[in-house]
């Protein structure tokens, strides 16, 4: 596990066991905040003990942003933990989180101390702010990559973590395209000093931009692929020979898992595009 810090008071922690995922901590004067957990108990473990022996304080919230299993798994460990989520979050985690759990737990023994803490604290619209000793975390509803999907800004620090709604490549398989491309969007000109991303490496301020414009285009290119190879006459073959090289991304990036997530994009996307057709 790789630990940066990228504020004063932020510091990022990187698995070296699953694809990259990020988790953070935001250390305020009553406690500290920790955005997301990691795939694995033994990393997540590593970062309550940085917490406590380390930084000398103790993790007063912990913020889901999204159900997904790689972000979710250590909640449990930080008990007296205040959980915060979106609504939408909470009701995917007690259904879909609780049965693949247990499903994880027969071939992952690792895993079976691990139980399901839901957020106890949940938003339903747009936004919601905490406040705890200095700093102050805005939350918004963002989803594209997963309907519960939020990110979080450390206002005083102007530090996002944008979970994945920002990864290395876009991934909507779980969620929607068109939300996706619209929670980018809107993530755009606010004047970040960092971004810490769900997978893979912490975006500095001058790249930002740069790097949501890069996804914007991915899921353009992406989708004018998919809308001409569906009329093509043997679709299925065209869809297959969509690369990622022309859809504008590389083929390493994540430790080349990329090209599986691509995949999993072309045929999510060809299958909404094809339902209007079939109505
Ligand atoms: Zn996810």
């Amino acid at each position: 596990m790789q630990r940066e810090r990228v504020a004063d008071d932020i510091y990022v922690f990187t698995s070296d066991l699953y694809v990259q995922v990020t988790a953070g901590v935001v250390v305020t004067s009553q406690g500290a905040v920790v955005i997301d957990t990691l795939a694995y108990p033994e990393e997540t473990r590593l970062i309550k003990r940085f917490v406590e022996t380390r930084l000398g304080t103790t993790v007063r919230y912990v913020v889901n942003t999204h159900f997904h299993a790689d972000h979710t798994t250590g909640t449990c460990f930080f008990e007296g933990a205040r959980v915060i989520g979106h609504a939408i979050c909470r009701e995917l985690l007690d259904k879909r989180g609780r049965q693949s759990l247990e499903q994880a737990k027969l071939t992952a023994p690792e895993l079976r101390e691990v139980s399901l803490v839901l957020p106890d604290m949940v938003f339903e619209g747009g936004m919601m702010s905490l406040h705890l000793g200095n700093k102050t975390l805005q939350f918004w509803s963002t989803p594209g990559h997963s309907p519960d999907s939020i990110v979080c800004l450390v206002k005083e620090d102007r530090t996002l973590f944008a979970a994945d709604t920002l990864m290395p490549i876009p991934y909507f398989v779980d969620g929607s395209y068109d939300d996706f491309v619209e929670s980018l969007n809107r993530l755009r000109n606010n004047n970040y000093e960092n971004v810490v991303q769900g997978h893979g490496e912490i975006i500095l301020r001058g790249e930002v931009e740069e790097k949501i414009a890069e996804d914007l285009d991915y899921l353009y290119k992406l989708r004018a692929a998919v809308d001409m190879a569906l009329v093509e006459a043997a679709p299925d073959k065209a869809l297959e020979a969509i690369s990622i090289e022309q859809c504008g991304k590389s083929r390493i990036l994540l430790n080349g898992a990329a090209p599986q997530l691509h995949r999993h994009n072309v045929l999510a996307l060809a299958s909404a595009r094809r339902e209007p057709a079939q109505l």
